[in-house]
C-alpha cells in the first residue's frame, strides 16, 4: 500500500467526466487501498479517484465519526443514484483537494445508490446524513464537479484564487 498525493485545485483533472471502470483488475484493488489509505491518512471521510489522478468512476469513503466506533471503509465502483429524496439539506462541506475552505452546500437528504464492489458484485443502499452529502460530493468528482461549482461565481472565485496561492507557494517552498 502507498500514499497517492492529493490534486489541488485548480486542475485541468479534476475537471473531466471520467469513464467507467470496464473490470475489476489487481490495479482496481490497488487503487482502491491505495485511495483508503491515502484518505485516512489526510485525514478525509471521502475521497474520489479523479482527485488522486485516475480518470476512472471509483470513490471511497468512511464517514464513522463516533470515538472509538470501527471503521467502515466503502469502495464504490460506477456508482449512480437510483433515488433521491425531495427534502433537501444544507451541510458545510469540504474537499481534500481545496484544503480549508469550507462552505455550505444543499443536496438531497438521503439518497439511493447502486455501485459494483470489489468482488464485481452489485451492491445498493440508501445513505442520509454526512453519508449521504459524502456520497453526492464523490459522485459529482466522477462528474469533473467541485462542491463549489455549488457555490455563487463570487464565493467560487474567492475560493479558487486561494487555491492558486497555495499552489503557487507549496511549488515555491518544495
Ligand atoms: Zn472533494
Amino acid at each position: 500500500m502507498s500514499l497517492r498525493p492529493i490534486l489541488i485545485h485548480p486542475d485541468p483533472r479534476l475537471k473531466k467526466v471520467c469513464a467507467p471502470v470496464a473490470e475489476i483488475t489487481p490495479e482496481i484493488r490497488a487503487l482502491a487501498r491505495d485511495m483508503l489509505e491515502t484518505m485516512y491518512d489526510a485525514p478525509g471521510v471521502g475521497l474520489a479517484a479523479p482527485q488522486v489522478g485516475v480518470l476512472q468512476r471509483l470513490f471511497v469513503m468512511d464517514c464513522v465519526k463516533e470515538e472509538g466506533a470501527d471503521p467502515r471503509p466503502m469502495v464504490l465502483i460506477n456508482p449512480e443514484i437510483t433515488w433521491a429524496s425531495e427534502e433537501t439539506a444544507a451541510y458545510e462541506e469540504g474537499c481534500l483537494s481545496i484544503p480549508e475552505q469550507y462552505a455550505e452546500v444543499r443536496r438531497p437528504l438521503q439518497v439511493q445508490m447502486r455501485w459494483t464492489d470489489l468482488e464485481g458484485a452489485t451492491q445498493e443502499a440508501a445513505f442520509d446524513g454526512l453519508w449521504a452529502t459524502c456520497a453526492q460530493h464523490e459522485l459529482d468528482h466522477l462528474d469533473g464537479k467541485l462542491f463549489i461549482d455549488h457555490l455563487g461565481p463570487i464565493k467560487r472565485q474567492l475560493i479558487t484564487r486561494r487555491m492558486v496561492k497555495l499552489k503557487r507557494e507549496r511549488a515555491r517552498a518544495g
